[in-house]
């Protein structure tokens, strides 16, 4: 019996063989045995549902936090698509966002609605869902600021309503069991201006363009700082990987970026094996030399090539 022919009808999209490198940033991975595009909620929960509990599932957003290992994703891959990328202003100065909207379109309507605090998102390039999992931020803001509620299915398919306090968020890091997939959320916004929101939008994408190689196969930040925003005297990745000698730091056709050197950058020819042998040299350095182990912000799935 083939993985397919044990998965549920449903009335989204199944894919065989799918090939990730696609539908990831750092453009490298072999396929996921099943990509499951849901038509929307209720057919995401009922997949969950009915897919026996031995097949792995894992959720992707627009992958731009995602490194996926040359040897594929063993199991079925979910992807939000446009069943879930509705955004709709609600009263009280809130917007509700489906998971699979891109950030960058839910700080848009935000503007919009003339709905300030979400700015931010314009110069993150995944999806809420990737937002929501990993407390993305930039600039002082991150999303845990501004969560309402999120709501999200675990892997039985049942719906959950939870606050941030319940997802107990903390400085990239989300509490949510690593099952849960989430599909929408509501933000709070406090009332401004279009036009003054789209100004300091425009800021933060100015600012990106000259800092970080946005326009590079990268996945963003590779480690987590080792202390969060705020930190008197904070450490920060950047800094330990300069000071070992990581910027420029080439392993086939992996090198951390010359011009941020927490990036990581497929040049076009690099394997994951590259890119994650290049980080791990890295990290055994900053381990050496300061005995502090960085931690992967980039989530790494899959299995390598051999296996
Ligand atoms: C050029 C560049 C710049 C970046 N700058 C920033 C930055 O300034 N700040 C920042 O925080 N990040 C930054 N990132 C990293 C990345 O954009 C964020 O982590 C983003 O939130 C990931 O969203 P995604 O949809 O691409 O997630 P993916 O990479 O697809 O997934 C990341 C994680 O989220 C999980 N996930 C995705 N969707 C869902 C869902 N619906 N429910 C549950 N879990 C889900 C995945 O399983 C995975 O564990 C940058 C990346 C790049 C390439």
């Amino acid at each position: 019996m083939t993985l397919l022919e044990k998965l549920p009808p449903v009335r989204g999209k199944y894919i065989e063989a799918a090939p990730l490198k696609d539908i990831t940033w750092l453009r490298v991975g072999g396929p996921a045995d099943v990509l499951f595009i849901p038509a929307d909620e209720a057919d995401l929960a009922r997949f969950l549902a009915e897919t026996p509990d031995e097949i792995p599932v894992h959720v992707l957003g627009a992958g731009s936090n995602t490194l996926v290992r040359d040897g594929g994703v063993r199991g079925v891959v979910i992807r939000l698509g446009p069943g879930f990328a509705k955004t709709e202003a609600l009263e009280g100065h809130r917007l509700r966002a489906g998971a699979g909207a891109l950030d960058k379109m839910v700080a848009k309507a935000a503007a919009k609605a003339g709905l300030a605090g979400m700015e931010y998102l314009v110069g993150v390039p995944g999806t809420i869902g990737g937002a929501l999992r990993m407390n993305a931020g930039c600039y002082d803001q991150e999303t845990s600021d501004v969560l309402v509620e999120a709501v999200a299915l675990d892997r039985s398919g049942r719906r959950i309503v939870v606050s941030p306090d319940e997802l107990a968020y903390a400085y990239r890091h989300c509490s949510a069991p690593e099952d849960w997939i989430f599909t929408e959320a509501v933000f709070q916004g406090t009332p401004d201006a279009p036009a003054a929101i789209t100004e300091r939008m425009d800021a933060i994408t100015a600012r990106r363009e000259t800092t970080q190689p946005i326009r590079e196969k990268t996945s963003g930040s590779t480690f987590a700082n080792p202390d969060p925003p705020g930190t008197p005297n904070q450490r920060k990745s950047w800094e330990l990987i300069d000071s070992v000698g990581g910027r420029g730091l080439t392993v086939g056709g992996a090198h951390f970026s010359e011009q941020h050197c927490n990036f990581l950058i497929n040049d076009g020819s690099a394997s994951a094996a590259d890119l994650e042998e290049v980080g791990e040299t890295v990290r055994a350095r900053v381990r050496e030399q300061y005995g502090i182990d960085l931690r992967w912000e980039v989530r790494r799935i899959g299995v390598p090539a051999e296996e």
